[in-house]
């Protein structure tokens, strides 16, 4: 082998090691992440771990569905006496039809 085809060859194989090198250091980084990665249960949005959520159970949710759930839960009293009146409407309209 001449010399500049060995010096071509080792500047190669420089390269590929270099590139896997890369690859292992990205796979690393992408387990390191995993491991601080929430998903939230409810939107499925991907959170680190700076994200504001609880851990409910086993699952963890996110602020934002924590806010919602919040929300529905102190509106659900009202929620359930508009579906009350909604029921009696419509019995009373069964019963005004026959
Ligand atoms: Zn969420």
């Amino acid at each position: 082998m001449a010399k500049d085809e060995a010096q071509a060859d080792s500047a190669r194989r420089k390269m590929v090691v270099e590139s896997i090198v890369e690859g292992r250091k990205m796979e690393a980084y992408a387990e390191h992440r995993t491991k601080e990665m929430n998903v939230c249960w409810i939107c499925n949005a991907i959170c680190y771990r700076k994200t504001p959520g609880r851990h409910v159970g086993d699952k963890w949710i996110c602020i934002d569905c924590l806010r919602q759930l919040k929300e529905t839960l102190d509106t659900l009293d009202e929620w359930e006496e508009e579906l009350a009146m909604q029921k009696e409407a419509r019995t009373q309209l069964d019963s005004d039809l026959g």
